[in-house]
């Protein structure tokens, strides 16, 4: 009965597509465990940031690698893995008080966590934002700044777009996770994401981070990039990638072994976390 209710609310193909794609990128098993929770989740409007946990909003934050996976490492011998851990345990501090919003983190440890089971882990906890934080590193040390990523299934904006989003999705190789026939799905679901409201709120939500980097750190690009990153291809759930520096620049390594730096960063992006929130709310008429 609450499932006949339930598709007549799915009114065009494209929810319907969607709601079954949302759903295609979650372990048969997950999906047994969470079938009460996919219901919920179809009931809504896909790209919705419905409230969770009494009312507040799950934000799933991602330090990049871990484990046998080190990420980028600074000429000094910083390693991104551990950069990243901490920035990322900054946000979660500053917004531990915040009525609305519930932070966790996809690792808060030194472990390997496969790039497509980051994205499970957010749909588990039914997040209303992803975002992925890093510090690479590129082929030259004067490469410096902080930039933003998104989604994108047309090819990467840039070329440091492409040269970052191929490093970061060869991760899993790394690891030694079995992910191509994963990411083969997740292919199918990208021809329909062009048409979703994440993509589109994924920009909004790196404009707001871009906005509050800005006024305290140099940017490498002032707009959000698009590339194909794995960790990214959640189709309900926006989703961003943060580049907060360049470990390989020396002078940017230094500032990421810093914690007045690592703080910074990690106060524009709650920064950045809460407005995009209060724009989603003030667009839908929630305030
Ligand atoms: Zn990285």
């Amino acid at each position: 009965m609450q499932k006949l209710s339930l598709l007549k609310r799915l009114t065009n193909r494209r929810q319907l597509l969607l709601s079954g794609l949302a759903l295609a990128i979650l372990s048969p098993r997950a999906i047994q465990a969470k079938e009460e929770d996919a219901a919920l989740t179809m009931r809504s409007r896909h790209a919705k940031p419905a409230p969770q946990n009494n009312g507040k909003r799950i934000v799933m934050i991602d330090p990049g690698h871990g484990g046998i996976d080190s990420g980028a490492v600074g000429s000094e011998g910083s390693e991104e893995k551990h950069v990243v851990l901490e920035i990322a345990g900054h946000v979660r501090q500053l917004l531990q008080d915040h009525p609305r919003i519930d932070v966790r983190l996809t690792r808060d440890s030194d472990h390997f966590i496969p790039l497509y089971q980051r994205v499970e882990i957010a749909h588990q906890h039914g997040a209303s934002l992803f975002m992925s934080i890093h510090a690479d590193g590129f082929t030259s040390p004067d490469a410096s700044g902080a930039s933003v990523f998104a989604l994108s299934n047309r090819g990467a904006s840039s070329a440091m777009a492409r040269y970052l989003s191929d490093k970061e999705n060869a991760a899993d190789k790394v690891g030694g996770a079995k992910v191509e026939q994963q990411d083969h799905y997740l292919n199918q679901i990208l021809f329909d994401l062009v048409q979703t409201d994440t993509i589109r709120n994924s920009l909004t939500l790196g404009k707001h981070v871009l906005d509050q980097i800005r006024p305290v750190h140099h940017l490498h690009s002032e707009h959000t990039e698009q590339a194909a990153f794995a960790v990214l291809k959640s189709p309900s759930i926006p989703s961003v990638l943060v580049e907060t520096s360049f470990i390989t620049n020396p002078r940017e390594e230094k500032l990421l072994g810093t914690t007045a730096f690592r703080r910074t960063i990690a106060t524009a992006i709650a920064g950045g976390i809460t407005r995009y929130f209060d724009e989603y709310d003030r667009r839908n008429g929630q305030v």
